[in-house]
């Protein structure tokens, strides 16, 4: 009964959490509120708002969010007074990323990528999906915002896989709409970016806080070509920031109603929106974006062929850009002025741009500013007529578009992979980095087991090879002679009636043998020197018969041989050639003097298995004895 009730608990647990709708009172819904009526009282709320909070994801989120419209109101400076840091890690990844957002406002590119390089690692350190997922996004966002559309799938994902791994709910969600579908725009996804902004303009519920959406739907219209719907959205969007009173964003909106009115050939609309919107740039003293209207202002006057206008444009656009850090907006910039010099017929100058242009785009290996200044070189080289170099050109651009394209297949492929294996290789990578002390102690703890380990082992074995070479000697102690060396008689039957059966036509041989006159030798030469006597002649044996013989000591100085797959005739030769070596072996006695000794021999064969050596053993002693009899020295068949 009990199991049961856990398992529905495990099988509802979840829904609440899944199911949670957004807090009545979350600070989302207030800020969504105010800022739909006013930037300035939304930020005020979130100034006030920030320090009630505890270091954590949602103070992240607030904190970046008061960052954020704190520098589109100016008042990026402020943020120094707003936030009380405390010293926690939670609040240290707020710190760089407000930092990160104010380089990125000054276009300081790598200064603010290094705010977000310490924001990110920190957040993976923490483990927190709310965290990750937070970092991720505004990192996302500020790279869109700087120009740099590389590689943000991957971070697209991980902010997608973080927000899976909450529990709570995620602020970000209309962010990360937007996010996903800037990237499918840069990816010529223009269906799926469209798709995106929609369904971020359907979350949102007051009408002037859709602006953001409706300006990058319009971009996305003027990619896709479509002009009129991209003044359309891009007007609703002003009118609502115009509402809002958000005096920054009011002024990109005027930028882009200027791109798209050029674009549509709506010259004069182009120059008015353009020149609003430098003048907001001025008051901001924003110089990118004040370089950036004026390139587009060149752009409109080169189409109405005002020469001087557009050369002046272009050349207070390139004063104002040298104080930025940013590259890819540089690059940009100086494409821009580069293709409006061609087309006002001043190829030097171009080229130059166009030159510098190639070079930035190559120093950041930005591959759609390095085509795009390539084509310009192409084309103007070629009008100056030095077609050698406007062939080398052509040849680096088809191979970048080559690679380009060769590139976006394999991405599409290996996308997914290389993701997958990113994403773990980054957790494998704060896991080790977190557990790394842990780990640290945990190896230095195995190594002097492991040291403990190896000299535990080194002594087993050491003790085994001991006891192995104890028991073997005890074994062969058990089994041999001491002094000779041969087997013992209990060893030798043992052995003998474990062993197979003679071949076909062979037999099995036994032969017994036994000193002759042994106790004098004792008596003339000393107990050593019959101990010598015995030990040579053992010797003598084992050198005499074959290896697969065995042999014995069965009484004093009495030997038997085994010797297996033999003839009748065969073993009585082999008994009586040893017979003769034996009595002339010269055998050294304890004072190294010569001497030999005789033996009385017996033997028998035996073709069937035996079980039994008693019975043989009495006869071959028989056969002895019988040998003793006749005059020692010889052979005698049992
Ligand atoms: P026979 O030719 O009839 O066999 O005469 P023998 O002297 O060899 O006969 P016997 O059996 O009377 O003597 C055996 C002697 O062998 C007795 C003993 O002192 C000696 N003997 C037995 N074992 C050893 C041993 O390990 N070392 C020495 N040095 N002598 C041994
Ligand atoms: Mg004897
Ligand atoms: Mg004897």
């Amino acid at each position: 009964m009990r199991i049961f009730v856990v398992f529905l608990l495990l099988l509802i647990a979840p829904l609440p959490v899944l199911a949670s709708p957004q807090p009545e009172n979350s600070w989302q819904q207030t800020y969504d509120k105010l800022r739909a009526e006013d930037t300035r009282l939304a930020f005020e709320y979130l100034q006030s708002h920030v320090n009630r909070l505890a270091p954590g994801s949602e103070r992240i989120y607030v904190g970046a969010t008061l960052a954020r419209t704190a520098i589109s109101l100016r008042e990026g400076q402020s943020l120094t007074s707003s936030i009380v840091y405390s010293n926690n890690i939670n609040d240290e990844i707020l710190q760089h990323i407000v930092a990160a957002l104010l380089f990125a406002h000054e276009n300081i590119y790598s200064q603010t990528m290094a705010e977000f390089k310490q924001a990110i690692s920190k957040a993976y350190t923490l483990e927190e999906p709310a965290v990750i997922a937070t970092v991720e996004l505004f990192y996302i966002n500020v790279k869109i915002s700087l120009a740099n559309y590389v590689q943000l799938n991957h971070h697209i994902k991980e902010v997608e896989r973080n927000v899976q791994l909450m529990n709570d709910l995620f602020w970000g969600v209309n962010s990360l709409h937007n996010v996903k579908a800037l990237n499918a725009n840069f990816n010529g996804d223009h269906a799926l970016a469209i798709e995106m902004y929609q369904q971020a303009i359907a979350n949102t519920v007051h009408e002037a806080n859709k602006a953001p959406y409706y300006n990058n739907l319009a971009l996305t219209y003027l990619d896709l070509g479509n002009f009129s719907d991209a003044t359309k959205y891009l007007k609703k969007s002003l009118k609502l920031r115009e509402q809002q009173n958000n005096q920054f964003k009011i002024a990109l909106t005027m930028l882009n109603l200027g791109i798209v009115a050029n674009r549509a050939n709506q010259h004069q609309d182009a120059l008015t929106w353009l020149d609003k919107a430098y003048q907001l740039y001025v008051e901001f003293n924003n110089s990118y974006r004040k370089a950036y209207t004026l390139v587009q202002k060149a752009k409109v006057y080169t189409k109405l062929k005002q020469t001087t206008k557009a050369t002046n444009a272009i050349e207070q656009a390139l004063s104002l850009i040298s104080v930025t850090d940013n590259i890819n907006l540089i690059t940009d910039i100086r494409i821009h002025a580069a293709e409006n010099m061609l087309t006002l017929g001043k190829v030097d100058a171009a080229i130059e741009q166009a030159m510098i242009a190639h070079d930035l785009a190559l120093s950041v290996n930005d591959k759609s500013h390095l085509i795009q200044s390539l084509e310009l070189l192409s084309d103007l080289t070629a009008k100056l007529g030095n077609y050698e170099q406007a062939y080398q050109f052509n040849t680096k651009l088809l191979m970048e578009k080559e690679q380009l394209n060769a590139q976006k297949s394999m991405q599409a492929m290996i996308a997914l992979e290389s993701e997958l294996e990113v994403t773990a290789q980054q957790l494998e990578n704060v896991r080790l980095e977190k557990s790394n002390n842990l780990q640290q102690q945990q190896i230095s703890r195995l190594e002097e087991r492991q040291r403990y380990q190896a000299v535990i082992i080194v002594f087993s074995l050491i003790l085994l090879f001991l006891s192995l070479r104890g028991y073997n000697k005890h074994k062969y102690r058990a089994q041999h002679d001491n002094l000779t060396g041969a087997l013992n008689r209990g060893a030798f039957v043992g052995r003998v009636t474990r062993f197979g059966n003679p071949t076909l036509g062979k037999k099995h041989a036994l032969m017994l043998f036994d000193l002759d006159h042994f106790k004098q030798v004792n008596d003339a030469y000393g107990h050593p020197t019959g101990d010598l006597v015995l030990i040579q002649t053992a010797e003598l044996v084992r050198n005499f018969f074959p290896q697969t013989a065995l042999f014995a000591r069965f009484g004093g100085e009495e030997f038997m041989v085994f010797i297996p797959n033999v003839t009748d005739d065969e073993i009585f030769e082999l008994a009586n050639q040893f017979r003769e070596r034996l009595s002339t072996h010269d055998i050294t006695t304890e004072t190294r003097e010569k001497m030999t000794v005789t033996a009385s021999f017996s033997t028998l064969t035996y073709q069937n298995h035996l079980s039994n050596l008693d019975k043989i053993y009495s006869k071959l002693d028989v056969a002895l004895y019988d040998a003793k009899n006749r005059g020692r020295n010889c052979v005698v068949k049992a």
